[in-house]
């Protein structure tokens, strides 16, 4: 290896003659050093080769008439380390150990040949150089442990302060704790977080470790003119390790400094800033490279505690907004825990304040249990203590869980009661001036010969006032049935005996269109217990409803099953269908579907009365539905056994069987 760095050398190695033999000196220079390729440099006496020997690389010195021996000393205090060889014309035993031992690298005493001069020159450079190596590696590897060991301390630092500043949720704690890190691994003077304004043309302080507080609050640096604005621009670290103060703005001078981007989301949003102003001591690509890491892991935790920052404000203004409502909403998370409720739900259900457990344990309601099960989105009114009547809606929130929203509709209900006392006034007093119509209609064929057209017109009064008692009957029933005290007591019920009975009122309508109807009756369908007109008329109604809206030869079908503790009724046809979006709303009193109104009679109150029936049974009634293909209602009932109302084991079991 040293011979190839020999060679590779030997042009530019250069050996120091020092002979005050003239004639000697070049000859030996002439045939024996530059035909081997050395250049020469000559010196008659000491002192020339002293001033002389700093640029060579070998001392060849003749030994008389000068005293070589003496000159080695000289050199060596001078501080010219080159290998030294000594020549003779008259070596003695005694020179070579004086020469020896004051430090020569080789001896020759003539006679000796070139060859073996050149292999003499050629070991002792070899020998020196493999010296120089050596201690060069050496120094060397000293500083890159240096270095390294201080890295690794760095590195211990950065990795350190990443796990504290993970935890940092508040941005200003953040960003301080960044900055002082910063100060600390790289040595620095004084470090800073600069981000970017809001139009993203200049760099402001957020934060800063050492830096006075005037110059932090009016530093501002140009991104398009300034260093700093090139870490941004590029993206990349950028430092600079000068002789000179650098200025970095008015009256703030540095003597180094270092930008390392700081990047959030994809985008470069500020710099960690690090720089020496009264130290002169440059950052080292270790240092940059541990700023860079430490950019890195503040850029993360700079997301995330902007992130909490956010939510913490989001939820702060949700939290105003629902104490300020005051509809109770209730929020219920994938496991029943009850996560958020606001004051107005906490009177409602006597719900402690910091209340963090499962929602069915404080909230005792039937309904609401069914709302904290049921899989779709939905609607039921809740009655608190007979007193307080609301429509809660429960929405399904991906990730969240269930929000419940209740709305008071006590001062509705009790409009509702008003209207349908009124209603039921007004068709009592309608009443009986019909009933006179029509006796005395039937009373004029008796008065004398009526002509056809005559009795034309009698049969139109005759229908338009049977249209209108029909209307009062249905009207004075509902009141009936929403007012339990009117209707009479209950008993039991073989629900099958009843749909029977029903069916023969509507035989003659089912045969005029010549539809198919099916009854299929579990043999062990329990028993409920209620009002059997009432029931009868439920079932009536369905079905004749059924039958006006299916098309002829159509098909219904009548199912009474049981299922746990509950008597199921569905009515199902092949008719028209309900539009979706009206389907809500055909339990109201005269609401009729659009696309009935034209082409079909009916007074809007059937289903208004069927869903007053099954309330009144502490039962349930729902619609599916889909036009153009057909409809099918479901009825639930408590059977006999529980006969006060539907359990609510029994009816979640059925619902979220459904
Ligand atoms: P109506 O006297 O109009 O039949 P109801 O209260 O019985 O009043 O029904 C309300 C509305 O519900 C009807 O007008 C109709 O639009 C819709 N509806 C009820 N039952 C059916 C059914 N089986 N098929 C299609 N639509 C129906």
């Amino acid at each position: 290896m040293y011979d190839l760095k020999l060679k590779a050398l030997a042009v530019s190695l250069c050996i120091l003659v020092v002979d005050s033999d003239m004639d000697r000196r070049q000859r030996l220079v002439s045939r024996v050093l530059e035909p081997a390729g050395y250049c020469t440099v000559e010196a008659e006496r000491g002192n020339v080769a002293l001033a002389l020997a700093g640029d060579c690389d070998l001392a060849l010195v003749y030994h008389r008439p000068l005293d070589a021996i003496s000159l080695l000393p000289q050199f060596r205090s001078s501080q010219i380390d080159i290998p030294f060889l000594l020549l003779t014309d008259d070596g003695s035993e005694a020179l070579a150990v004086r020469a020896f031992r004051t430090g020569v690298d080789d001896y020759l005493s003539s006679p000796y040949e070139a060859d073996h001069l050149l292999a003499a020159i050629r070991a002792a450079l070899e020998r020196h150089i493999e010296r120089r190596l050596t201690r060069a590696t050496s120094t060397q590897l000293l500083n890159e442990n240096l270095e390294l060991t201080k890295y690794l301390q760095g590195l211990d630092r950065v990795i350190e302060v990443s796990k504290e500043i993970a935890g940092d949720l508040l941005v200003e704690d953040l960003l301080k704790h960044v900055t002082t890190a910063a100060a600390i691994v790289s040595e620095a003077d004084t470090a800073s977080i600069m981000l970017l304004d809001d139009d993203k043309r200049n760099l402001l302080v957020r934060a800063s470790h050492n830096l006075e507080m005037p110059v932090a609050s009016t530093m501002k640096l140009s991104v398009a003119e300034s260093l700093a604005g090139k870490a941004i621009s590029t993206g990349l670290p950028v430092f600079v390790n000068g002789e000179d103060d650098q200025k970095i703005k008015t009256s703030y001078f540095v003597k180094s400094v270092a930008y390392v981007p700081l990047a959030q989301g994809g985008e470069v949003t500020g710099v960690l800033a690090v720089d020496n102003r009264v130290t002169n001591r440059p950052f080292t690509p270790w240092q940059v490279k541990l700023l860079t890491l430490l950019a890195d892991f503040a850029s993360i935790a700079l997301s995330n505690a902007n992130l909490y920052t956010q939510t913490r404000q989001d939820r702060d203004q949700l939290n105003a907004v629902l104490r300020g409502t005051e509809d109770p909403v209730l929020v219920i998370d994938d496991s029943g825990r009850l996560i958020l409720h606001n004051p107005a739900a906490r009177t409602l259900f006597g719900i402690p304040d910091n209340y963090d457990g499962p929602a069915d344990h404080v909230i005792d309601d039937d309904e609401m249990h069914l709302l904290l099960v049921v899989q779709q989105p939905q609607r039921a009114e809740i009655v608190i203590d007979e007193e307080r009547a609301y429509i809660a809606q429960m929405a399904l929130v991906p990730g969240v869980g269930r929000v419940i929203v209740m709305h008071d509709i006590t001062a509705l209900k009790e409009l509702d009661r008003l209207k349908t006392d009124f209603v039921a006034s007004v068709s009592q007093d309608l009443r009986s001036p019909l009933t006179a119509i029509l006796g005395y209609v039937e009373l004029l064929s008796r008065a004398g010969s009526i002509n056809e057209q005559q009795q034309m017109f009698i049969d139109r009064i005759v229908m338009s006032a049977q249209s209108i008692t029909n209307l009062i009957t249905d009207l004075l029933d509902l009141s009936r049935i929403e007012n339990a005290n009117l209707d009479a007591a209950p008993e039991t019920v073989n629900l099958a005996a009843v749909i029977e009975y029903a069916l023969a009122t509507v035989e003659g309508q089912v045969r005029d269109k010549q539809q198919h109807l099916t009854v299929q009756l579990a043999a062990d369908a329990p028993l409920v217990y209620g009002n059997p007109q009432r029931l009868k008329q439920l079932v009536r109604n369905l079905v004749l409803n059924a039958t006006q809206y299916t098309p002829e030869c159509g098909v219904i079908t009548i199912r009474l099953s049981d299922h746990a503790d509950l008597a199921v009724l569905q009515v199902e046809d092949s008719g028209i269908g309900i539009p979706l979006d009206e389907q809500p709303h055909i339990f109201e009193k005269f609401y009729r579907a659009s696309n009935v109104r034209s082409e079909y009679e009916g007074s809007g109150l059937g289903l208004a009365i069927v869903r007053s029936i099954v309330e009144r049974h502490n039962g349930r009634i729902w619609v599916e539905s889909l036009p153009g293909r057909g409809t099918t209602f479901t009825v639930i009932l408590p059977a006999y056994v529980n006969a006060v109302s539907v359990s609510s084991t029994a009816w979640r079991a059925l619902v979220s069987a459904r």
